[in-house]
C-alpha cells in the first residue's frame, strides 16, 4: 500500500523496509501515485486488504506450483532443442514419447 502513495521506504515491518525495485530519485519520478486517505485509496485499499483476499492469498502458492510444468518443459528441451527444426510429425511423436515417460516415471499427473 505504500508504493501506490509515492513511499517506497518505509518502518515498521519486520521483513520489508522498501520497494523492490530501483531507488526512486526524488524530482525524477513522473509516476501519478495516489494520494493517501483519499476515496480512490480507500477503495483499493478496501479490496486488497479485505480479509478474505488476504486469507486466500496464503493458499496461492500451493494453487499456483509450476514444479509439473518445469518438469515438462526441461524434458521437451532435452528431446526438442529450440535451435533444431522439427517437422509436426516429429514434434507430435517426441511429445507423446515425453508425456508417457514423464507419466510412467511418476514425474507429473495425470489432470483426468
Ligand atoms: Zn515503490
Amino acid at each position: 500500500m505504500h508504493h501506490i502513495v509515492g513511499i517506497h521506504e518505509w518502518t515498521g515491518n519486520a521483513k520489508f523496509h522498501r520497494c523492490s525495485h530501483e531507488r526512486v530519485i526524488d524530482g525524477e519520478d513522473t509516476t501519478l501515485y495516489l494520494v493517501q486517505d483519499s476515496p480512490a485509496f480507500s477503495a483499493l485499499k478496501s479490496v486488497v486488504a479485505a480479509r478474505h483476499v488476504l486469507k486466500a492469498l496464503s493458499q496461492l502458492t500451493k494453487f499456483c506450483h509450476t514444479g509439473q510444468l518445469e518438469v515438462f518443459h526441461s524434458c521437451l528441451l532435452k528431446y526438442c532443442p529450440k535451435r533444431q527444426h522439427f517437422f509436426y510429425e516429429g514434434i507430435y511423436v517426441k511429445l507423446i514419447v515425453i508425456i508417457v515417460q514423464l507419466l510412467c516415471c511418476g514425474m507429473v499427473t495425470s489432470p483426468l
